[in-house]
């Protein structure tokens, strides 16, 4: 501009010597400004005429009368200068030239663009902090306006997001990483890029732009496989389980070791990459005494062991892949199993079954209706013996044990309050225990049930179907005939007791439900279909089949027919059983023919769902474990322990069970004290 300032001068003498002229020949003008009037006037000599030379920009001027226009809105992106080349001539000979120059201004009219609206950018999870993600050239926004600086900043949508990753400078748009990466507790990241073309965020005018950045977290294998469940677990590290367990000598169990706390299990701490686990024992498998499965880690014996002797075996679990491995110590004690007792977690146990029930009628749980009563001992030393564990009732015909199940013996025909004596017998160490058992038998039916028809059908079922339901016609009818019936079993019962206890039973007879002979032994209750020794603790699906057979014996109904128990559960909601009880509880899920099989045939299965049963608050809680139990403390154990050293039960068991003490006697006491009426 210096320069054309001294020309201009020059210029202008040289127009007014010989030809037009205008009295300026520079101008500024800010780009997208539109002219109202001519850009200047041109002085035109007599007989002379103005015209655009070649040199003029195409298009940017016309002349009208000798007045020069703009004939564009001028635009700085566009051209920053403009030139008129005015050219004053007489007939065809060029007298003059003129140049007027438009200086076109910027103005930040353009708003700043990025290359992408989403940029995706996988970061493997061991990428080292202060690393450059994504260089700027990839981020880097472009605006028009050439002046212009453009600012950036980082804003997170994935919460958390904002403090991982970072921009280097605010015009320096390359994303670094802040901190180290965690697959597992963020795979993918979403942050806001924002650029603005003005420093003051409420400048005029001020553009701006937004694009999106995902970061997808790639795993790494960083982490060796864990040993659950972890003592300590962070989302980096994890202190291993140790496992242990005891076995009887002299016995070759044929069912994988029940260990605490919970069977021998790893997962790829990396769960990302979740490779698969293969177990083997390293060390301290003398004369290969145990096995182990190579899937999935369940340990059993190989033989049995003659004398007393610990175990202490390192196994290894590896990644398939082999890149890593952990090691862990499983003990395992062999000890003497004879005289080990078993024990009853609670010292009392409430059941509830309906009146009217038939034989083989399945006793509720009184805590949970819905669900049948499960009575459980456990050993407490030799955890892989609970299933060598046979129930029976000692005291009260009414009822039998079926494995874990309790069941009517004789049809209900009086409300009230039973109580019996439950003894379990250790079939392998020959331990025993007993605790006490009251049963409600009420009028109140049932809860609905749950699920398909279960044992609870009884008598009072046959003739309908399973499911059905009955109208209050059907009601009525079947109310009036079952009365009938009721009157007159009771009347053959009146008969019967009354010849065989003559006449001082008279006045009892009507009380009575079922008269007990001195002594009733209980062992024809004794399960017959039970083995001697390992016999099972019979699932509940199989003890609750044969209930489902309707009694020979046409037994009175109550008018409000017990609706269908709902199916058994897969494991014993309660009580809390101490020890081992997760290993046991998953084996009896499988169905067994008829309640015989033997629990501990079963071999586990080497699938992740049945592996995991019992896994909870660990790295692979969230996979694909189901959690049934969570392992125990010693100090459970020792609780648990207590309670069933107590046979009366009268800590627990409240003020009925203080009263009715003397009800559930020996049987040697006189008859009917083994049926109490409150
Ligand atoms: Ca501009
Ligand atoms: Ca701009
Ligand atoms: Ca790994």
């Amino acid at each position: 501009m210096g320069a054309w300032a001294l020309l201009l001068p020059l210029l202008l003498a040289a127009a007014q010597a010989q030809g037009c002229s205008v009295n300026q020949t520079l101008f500024e003008i800010e780009e997208n400004t539109v002219l109202s009037g001519p850009l200047v006037d041109i002085q035109v000599p007599e007989g002379q005429q103005v015209t655009l030379g070649p040199l003029t920009t195409l298009h940017a001027f016309r002349i009208e009368g000798n007045q020069l226009f703009l004939n564009v809105t001028p635009d700085y992106e566009d051209k920053t200068m403009l030139l008129a080349d005015l050219q004053c001539r007489r007939g065809d000979t060029v007298v003059a030239q003129l140049k007027v120059f438009v200086t076109v201004l910027d103005v930040n009219d353009n708003p700043p663009v990025f290359p992408f609206e989403v940029k995706r950018k996988e970061v493997p999870e061991d990428t080292k902090v202060n690393t450059i993600v994504i260089p700027q050239e990839e981020l880097a926004a472009t605006d028009l306006d050439k002046s212009d600086i453009l600012f950036y900043t980082l804003q997170e949508v994935t919460p958390g997001a904002g403090s991982v990753f970072s921009l280097v400078g605010t015009n320096l748009p390359a994303l670094r990483l802040d901190q180290p990466l965690d697959f597992d507790r963020s795979q993918h990241m979403t942050l806001l890029l924002r650029v603005r073309d003005t420093w003051e965020e409420n400048a005029v005018p001020s553009h701006s732009a937004t694009a999106t950045l995902v970061l997808e977290v790639q795993p790494a294998d960083l982490r060796p496989p864990w040993f659950l469940p972890c003592l300590y677990s962070d989302p980096h590290v994890c202190v291993q389980a140790q496992y242990h367990g005891a076995i009887p000598t002299g016995h070759k169990l044929p069912a994988p070791l029940i260990l605490r706390p919970g069977p021998i299990y790893a997962v790829d701490g990396d769960r990302g990459i979740n490779q698969r686990i293969i177990y083997s024992i390293l060390r301290g498998n003398e004369d290969g005494t145990f096995v182990i499965n190579a899937d999935s880690g369940n340990l059993t014996m190989a033989k049995s062991i003659p004398s007393p002797k610990t175990f202490l075996l390192l196994v290894k679990g590896e990644q398939e892949d082999q890149a890593r491995y952990a090691v862990t110590q499983v003990t395992v004690e062999a000890r003497a199993a004879a005289g080990s007792l078993p024990r009853f977690p609670e010292g009392l146990y409430r059941g509830t079954v309906a009146l009217g029930s038939g034989v083989g009628v399945t006793v509720q749980d009184a805590a949970d209706p819905s669900q049948p009563l499960r009575i459980q001992a456990q050993d407490p030393e030799f955890p892989d013996l609970n299933s060598a564990i046979t129930y029976r009732i000692t005291n009260n015909s009414n009822f039998r044990m079926d494995g874990e199940a309790v069941l009517t013996a004789a049809p209900l025909v009086r409300a009230g309050v039973f109580y019996a004596e439950v003894q379990a017998n250790n079939t392998v160490t020959g331990g025993t225990a007993t605790t006490v058992l009251e049963i409600q038998v009420s009028e109140q039916e049932p809860p609905p049930p749950t699920g398909s028809p279960g044992a609870g059908g009884g008598a009072g079922d046959s003739g309908h179907g399973e499911d059905q339901r009955f109208s209050a016609l059907e009601m009525g009818v079947l109310g009036g005939v079952l009365g009938a019936l009721l009157l007159l079993a009771l009347l053959a019962l009146g008969i019967l007791v009354h010849k065989h206890y003559g006449p001082g039973f008279q006045c009892c007879s009507s009380h009575v439900l079922k008269p007990q002979p001195y002594g009733f032994d209980n062992k024809a209750f004794l399960p017959d279909h039970r083995e001697p020794s390992w016999s099972p603790a019979p699932s509940p699906v199989p003890s609750g089949t044969p209930a489902q057979v309707p009694p020979a014996t046409p037994v009175p109904s109550p008018p409000t027919t017990p609706l269908p128990a709902p199916p058994p559960p897969p494991a014993p909601p309660s009580p809390p059983s101490p020890g081992q009880a997760p290993e046991s509880s998953a084996a009896r899920d499988e169905d067994g023919p008829a309640g015989v099989r033997s629990i501990l045939t079963k071999e586990r299965r080497p699938e992740g769902g049945y592996k995991a049963v019992w896994f909870g608050g660990n790295i692979g809680a969230e996979a694909d474990v189901v959690v049934i139990n969570a392992p125990f403390s010693d100090a459970d154990d020792a609780d648990g322990a207590g309670d069933s050293g107590s046979d009366s039960g009268g800590d627990s068991s409240g003020d009925e069970g203080a009263d009715a003490g003397p009800g559930w006697g020996p049987r040697a006491d006189a008859p009917g004290t083994d049926s109490t009426y409150i």
